[in-house]
């Protein structure tokens, strides 16, 4: 149990580029996690982890003592925020989870406008899943560590959290590949991944099935940019318009700009293996 503490916290910062502190404690027989970041967002909320007789799973969001600051910029959250935000909230139901919601101490539904359009003093988010008693036992970590990284991801989806510039070079000048802010987005890149997986979407490159413990989970993300002609705001869909790609073929996406689409790189590397085919 106090491996998977340590595991949480590793992942989770590793994850979003933030620290976190992690405490497990025993209620009974059954463990709880208790998953806050520290430093700058000190006491801004806590995700509560229980896992109750091995077979149902609570995950609890709620904030802490200094979370004015925290529900100041959730109610000034915009439209790309709450759309990132609702795609957690699918991506948690389409995993068998039930999730609810107490803002202001009632139940709400974040699907309804009216939910937006008041202030949040308060809320508490509450996702319920039940598990395989049978299969617990090997997915007891990757259990903790998709559910951690799925609530902060929630949460910090309807934040403004700073982006360290992370920058991605290959080899050599001319491979550069410049990230756009939202493949650079750890929130994003959790729910793109989440949903697709970690196999190249272009060439199904997985990097843990060759390099073994060390690829595990090692992929790019790139945000395939639509024909931006249209004005106004842009809603991003991370798990649509974002797709896991080996560093490969994510810089040969990037040849030219705007850069090419998934389809056309699969189609060359189809016409380069039939040309191979035939020689
Ligand atoms: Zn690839
Ligand atoms: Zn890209």
């Amino acid at each position: 149990m106090e491996k998977i503490c340590r595991a949480i916290k590793e992942d989770l910062q590793l994850f979003y580029d933030i620290p976190f502190d992690v405490k497990l404690k025993m209620e009974y027989q059954d463990p709880v996690f208790t998953i806050s970041p520290y430093n700058e967002l000190e006491e801004l909320f806590e995700v509560k982890i229980y896992l109750r007789q091995r077979i149902r799973l609570i995950v609890e969001i709620e904030p802490q003592k200094y979370s004015a600051s925290m529900m100041e910029s959730i109610n000034k959250a915009d439209v790309g925020k709450r759309a990132v935000f609702l795609q957690y909230v699918e991506l948690i139901r389409r995993k068998g989870a039930k999730i609810e919601f107490y803002i202001n101490k009632q139940p709400r539904n974040v699907l309804d406008e009216q939910t937006w359009n008041e202030a949040w003093n308060s809320f508490r988010i509450r996702a319920t899943q039940i598990i395989d008693e049978m299969t617990i036992d090997n997915l007891e970590l990757e259990l903790m560590i998709d559910w951690s990284r799925l609530a902060v991801g929630l949460l910090l989806s309807l934040l403004e959290i700073e982006n360290k510039e992370e920058k991605q070079y290959f080899e050599g000048r001319v491979y550069q590949v410049t990230q756009n802010r939202y493949e650079r987005n750890p929130v994003n890149r959790e729910l793109c991944l989440s949903a697709n997986g970690y196999s190249c979407k272009i060439c199904g490159f997985n990097f843990e099935e060759t390099y073994g413990e060390i690829g595990h989970e090692f992929i790019h993300v790139h945000h395939i940019e639509m024909v931006s002609s249209f004005g106004g705001e842009y809603c991003l869909d991370p798990v649509n318009d974002m797709i896991p790609v080996c560093p490969n073929c994510h810089a040969m996406l990037h040849r030219k700009t705007p850069p090419y689409m998934p389809e056309e790189i699969r189609e060359i590397i189809k016409n380069m293996k039939m040309l191979g085919e035939e020689s």
